[in-house]
């Protein structure tokens, strides 16, 4: 069992979760536990000889009932590719598997906050290539979550809505678009090719889409991946978090909000980690010890070229 303490000169959650030293690392791909288990192979993960989209909880949790939990979202059975290299019909679904989890998750009464995520390339510590993603189930609300809501009473409203509605005025960090969705790199983007995909409409979480957002959802998702791969023209490592509405009515500002202007915007923030085609940005003295960020490039900057190879990789 993993076990969480509090940190209390940073006001924080910390969680130890020792057993996941043991978790398979970097396979070779015929040992892979994410591929199906073939006649005559191995078994893995997944007892079908094939399968679309599969989710199970984590072997090495960080965290499980009855104190949250920790799911495998395995994209395909084809050990090669990425999110962005799935057959679009096959993204869609990812996005109703995501909607599902969300909700059956988010019932649980030890869940609090459900946080899809995806971890990408070895830069950012991924023990396992064949695509796949992760979603926690935390039993508490985790901080940046907790900023996000925080944000939304500094600005009387909600904070996605407020930034998009300003990003689209200014329109030169923006770098894809469609009817439903937009994505941009931030005005004050911590990453020199962070960028936000954001509903236009406001949605709390996957549950208040309508079928044509998840499909324009998965599109934004499949088209700013491509675009990174096609960048520095190599697969571009990455971090992608879902951020959604929390699933509990959390103690403090949040619930003295709930009922007002909101409660979380469906967004997917993507924190790439290169900042040049060779270069890693590392979290330094700064970004450690004084929480500022400190950026070579401005967000401008990078918009143009992350439009660019969004338009190369279509
Ligand atoms: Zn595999
Ligand atoms: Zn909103
Ligand atoms: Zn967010």
């Amino acid at each position: 069992m993993s076990e969480l303490r509090f940190n209390e000169l940073r006001g924080e959650q910390v969680d130890y979760a020792i057993h996941r030293q043991e978790r398979t690392f970097l396979p070779p791909p015929d040992h892979c536990p994410l591929c199906p288990t073939r006649p005559g192979g191995a078994p893995t993960e997944i007892p079908f000889p094939a399968f679309e989209i599969a989710v199970f909880d984590n072997r090495f949790p960080a965290f499980e009932a009855p104190l949250g939990a920790a799911e495998v979202v395995v994209y395909t059975d084809e050990h090669e590719g990425s999110l962005a290299t799935l057959a679009p019909r096959r993204a869609e679904d990812l996005m109703w598997v995501w909607r599902h989890r969300y909700l059956e998750l988010g019932a649980r009464e030890d869940i609090d906050y459900v946080l899809i995520f995806e971890n990408r390339g070895v830069e950012v510590g991924v023990t396992l290539h064949h695509p796949h993603g992760q979603i926690y189930g935390y039993p508490f609300l985790p901080p940046v979550p907790a900023l996000e809501l925080a944000a939304d009473t500094r600005l009387d409203g909600c904070a996605p809505c407020a930034l998009l509605r300003a990003e689209l005025h200014d329109g030169r960090r923006v770098v894809y678009e469609n009817e439903g969705v937009v994505a941009y790199i931030p005005f004050a983007a911590r990453w020199a090719y962070e960028a936000h995909v954001t509903l236009r409409a406001h949605r709390a979480s996957l549950l208040e889409c309508e079928a044509a957002e998840l499909r324009l959802l998965s599109s934004a998702l499949q088209a700013l991946v491509r675009g990174y791969d096609a960048l520095f023209d190599r697969p571009f490592p990455y971090v992608m978090v879902v951020h959604q509405a929390p699933t509990k009515p959390a103690p403090g500002p949040a619930a003295a909000r709930a009922g007002t202007a909101a409660a979380g915007h469906l967004h997917v923030e993507f924190y790439p980690p290169l900042r040049t085609a060779d270069k890693l940005k590392y979290l330094a003295g700064s970004e450690q010890g004084g929480g500022t960020f400190i950026s070579d490039t401005l967000p401008e900057e990078s918009a143009v070229a992350l439009r660019e190879a969004i338009a190369r990789g279509r």
